[in-house]
């Protein structure tokens, strides 16, 4: 059916809202919605809702892979999905033993465990050391003030002096620093390595300041709720966000991309779970130049080259540990991380690719038998690479191998044990959803500056009445938690109420 088609069988429905675009956060604006009474239309361009959470069979019959997002610290962590009756539409998380471990070349793994004091290094022969008191020193009164961080930090900026100002304080003078500056706190090389891994889904160089805070608030997440996979893959969350909303009277449309507002039906209210550029576009002229111009200065950030592997068998660490964990962070010691991400710099034309690249490796099959078949496993594993960064075939193929010579160095005869592999380039992925540009998997730099004021001043908001942006590009930013939607839908509600 064409935009036309649609626009004219629909013309004679009028919504309160319309939600453009259905990944998590679209997903939860449409629900805050609803929630508070109104009819609302999610349109998505896909053939199915999702967005980040999608998952299929991209290798062999019976082998399911995550399409992008695998791991959900902060699905879990945080209060939005929490407040959501998502199990009983289907969702089912399942809790690695180890959320997280790090291989070194020594043949030990620094691990990060649910509990904080027994986060540390595990030797090759499986015994255990602490770090010695830092880790604890530096986490603890972030695992213990949790409530506190996520309702202030995991938010849009408010202008008044927040309650708990000691406790913020101290997060803040952590979380501003450079995370190779912060892990020099660390005693033990294991911790520096573990730290340096986590604060790499900041996806910027380490050597920026504010990158510890990626380290830290997934860390704790790590020690406040796990992070878990979804039974089934990650389209299990959108499948159960979808089945709520439309409990609530919530209507879905896919096969539909918008590309004005004028083929909507009518609707006071729309949000868009779009880029920043994108709702330029959309917008036309009900969005003045001045506020255009603001949005298309939006940057976006570091894009991933994917990987995902149909096994003969699970993935042979060396490390018992990195058998037992979830998620696994390869790339060795925090100078040879930093030195991955250091190709993220503000120049995207001007970086290069990485030839060790850092790689985050998850293996969902190990404790989801739904995802291959018997005996047989899945690996998810992807990189970071330079915003835009375009492959040929063969600087794909040299990168895939880069990526899987670097697992075969903590796991050998990783390398026998693929059966199929399927290859996603930053153009690739923006394909497949138009909101990864250039490859960007958070929606935009998380850079400082964009991180304060996401896409612009106004953060969801936009001179046209009614018309707001609720995608990754807002506070507080990318990762799968629909925070961004649901504070949207919550200024929506409050400016259209008042
Ligand atoms: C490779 C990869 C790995 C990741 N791993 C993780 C992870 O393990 N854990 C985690 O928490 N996060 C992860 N993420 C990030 C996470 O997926 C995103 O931050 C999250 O999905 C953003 O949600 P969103 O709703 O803002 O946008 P998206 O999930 O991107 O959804 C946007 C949706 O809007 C639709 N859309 C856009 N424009 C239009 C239009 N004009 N008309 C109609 N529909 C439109 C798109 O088709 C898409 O379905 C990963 C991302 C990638 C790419």
């Amino acid at each position: 059916m064409t935009a036309a088609s649609r626009f004219l069988s629909m013309s004679k429905s009028n919504y309160d809202a319309v939600v453009i675009g259905s990944g998590p956060n679209g997903l939860a604006a449409a629900i805050t919605l609803a929630r508070s009474g109104r009819s609302v239309l999610v349109i998505e361009a896909a053939p199915e809702v999702g967005g980040g959470l999608r998952t299929s069979e991209l290798t062999l019959p019976g082998y399911l892979h995550d399409h992008c997002s695998a791991v959900h610290p902060m699905a879990v962590a945080t209060g939005f999905f929490r407040s959501l009756p998502l199990e009983q539409h289907g969702l089912q998380w399942i809790q690695p033993k180890i959320p997280l471990a790090h291989p070194l070349d020594d043949g030990s793994a620094a691990v990060l465990r649910r509990s904080v004091p027994e986060t540390g290094a595990v030797r090759r022969d499986g015994r255990f050391t602490p770090d010695e008191g830092s880790y604890q020193w530096l986490m603890a009164p972030i695992v213990q003030n949790w409530e506190t961080i996520e309702s202030e930090v995991l938010a849009p900026p408010r202008p008044r002096i927040p309650p708990h100002l000691r406790t913020l304080v101290s997060f803040g003078w952590k979380a501003i620093q450079p995370a190779t500056r912060l892990a020099q706190e660390f005693k033990s090389e294991a911790t520096k390595a573990l730290f340096s891994g986590i604060a790499a889904h900041s996806i910027l160089p380490l050597t920026e300041r504010g990158t510890s805070a990626a380290g830290l608030l997934l860390a704790a997440a790590g020690h406040v709720a796990g992070w878990p996979i979804p039974r089934g893959g990650s389209r299990g969350i959108a499948v159960a966000l979808a089945s709520y909303f439309q409990s609530l009277g919530g209507e879905v449309e896919t096969g539909w991309t918008v590309r004005s507002l004028d083929e909507l039906p009518a609707a006071p209210l729309v949000l868009c779970d779009t880029g920043p550029h994108a709702l330029a576009e959309i917008a036309g002229n009900r969005l003045p130049d001045s506020f255009k111009n603001a949005l298309r200065r939006f940057r976006y950030g570091g894009a991933a080259f994917k990987l995902d592997w149909a096994l003969d068998g699970p993935i042979p660490w060396t490390n018992p540990a990195c058998r037992e964990a979830g998620t696994v962070h390869v790339g060795g010691s925090l100078a040879e991380i930093a030195a991955s991400e250091a190709s993220l710099g503000a120049s995207p034309a001007s970086s290069e690719i990485p030839k060790r690249p850092f790689v985050l490796v998850a293996q969902q099959s190990l404790f989801d038998n739904t995802r291959a078949p018997d005996g047989r496993h899945t690996g998810w594993a992807y990189c970071h690479v330079p915003n835009g960064a375009h492959f040929d075939a063969k600087a794909e193929a040299e990168m895939a191998a880069s990526i899987e010579n670097q697992v075969e160095r903590f796991a050998p005869g990783f390398k026998d044990r693929i059966l199929a592999r399927c290859v996603r380039t930053p153009a690739r992925l923006e394909e497949e959803n138009p909101n990864l540009v250039g490859g960007d998997i958070a929606g935009g730099s998380m850079n400082l500056r964009q991180l304060l004021f996401r896409p612009t001043r106004r953060l969801y908001g936009t001179p046209a009445k009614g018309l707001y942006l609720c995608s990754a590009s807002t506070p507080p930013g990318g990762g799968v938690h629909g925070l961004c939607g649901y504070y949207a839908a919550l200024q929506a509600i409050r400016k259209a109420d008042s």
